[in-house]
């Protein structure tokens, strides 16, 4: 459920590789609990969004502040976040049980905890009874789903997604879209989406940012940026599809 409660403010964001700026004063609020999805072409600066949210990257300018205090010298390993990049990677020579834990395990959290813990998460993306296979013994949305029963399991405040879906086939991607909602119900955790697919964008937010050349063109619900689009952009960039 969305509170009005703001979790994560980016303040001027900007964002330069050598002398090319890709992201330009971003501004964006996120509130508590809520599921946004950051639309946009390729190359219009989603993932460096995510990157810089997640501390892969610093911001060249501008504030990140979670809870109002600033995060920008938070190391990746204290922020409350946890991503799930496109491909996902897990660990082939380690069980289902073994990729979910791997996070507790190197914290240092006990293992009985962490058998709890798994076995909790593993019920959430209905995958218990796969605790002891390995990655290869899986379907792509299995293993979709173990990747994000190992980013679920160490409750992070905010779950960090880069177009988690974008391997899957039509029907897959269907199904882990409302799957993916289901959880956010669940577990009530705000989640940041990228995607460059306007379908899924729609489906899946509660606020759609639509991004273009390393601006935010909008920020609405579904109904807001489709019915009252706010520049020629993004009147254009959902027509295109329909
Ligand atoms: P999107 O996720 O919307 O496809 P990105 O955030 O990946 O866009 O990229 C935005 C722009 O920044 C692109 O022009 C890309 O080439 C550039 N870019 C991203 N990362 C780097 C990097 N590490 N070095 C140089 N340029 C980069």
């Amino acid at each position: 459920m969305t509170t009005e409660r703001l979790l994560l403010e980016l303040r001027a964001v900007s964002k330069s590789f050598g002398h090319t700026e890709v992201l330009q004063r971003i501004d964006l609020a996120v509130r508590d609990g809520e599921f946004i999805t950051i639309l946009g072409p390729s190359g219009s600066g989603k993932t460096t969004i995510l990157r810089m949210i997640g501390g892969f990257e610093s911001p060249s300018s501008g504030e990140i502040l979670l809870d109002g205090a600033d995060i920008s010298a938070l190391p990746i390993n204290k922020r409350p976040f946890n991503t799930v990049f496109q491909d996902y990677a897990l660990f082939p020579h380690m069980t289902v049980a073994a990729n979910v834990g791997y996070g507790l395990k190197v914290r240092g959290v006990k293992n009985a905890e962490i058998d709890a813990r798994v076995g909790e998460a593993l019920q959430l993306v209905a995958l218990r009874e796969f605790a002891g296979r390995f990655p290869a013994q899986l379907s792509g949305g299995q293993r979709q789903r173990v990747a994000l029963a190992r980013a679920i399991i160490c409750r992070p405040r905010l779950i960090l997604l880069d177009e988690p879906l974008a391997a899957l086939d039509v029907e897959l991607r269907h199904q882990m879209q409302s799957f993916l909602k289901d959880i956010q119900r669940e577990i009530k955790t705000t989640f940041l989406f990228v995607t460059h697919d306007q379908e899924e964008a729609i489906a899946m937010a509660d606020r759609i940012c639509v991004m273009n050349n390393g601006h935010i063109q909008q920020l609405g619900s579904a109904h807001e940026v489709y019915y009252r689009p706010a520049s020629e952009f993004v009147a254009r960039f959902f027509g295109d599809n329909n």
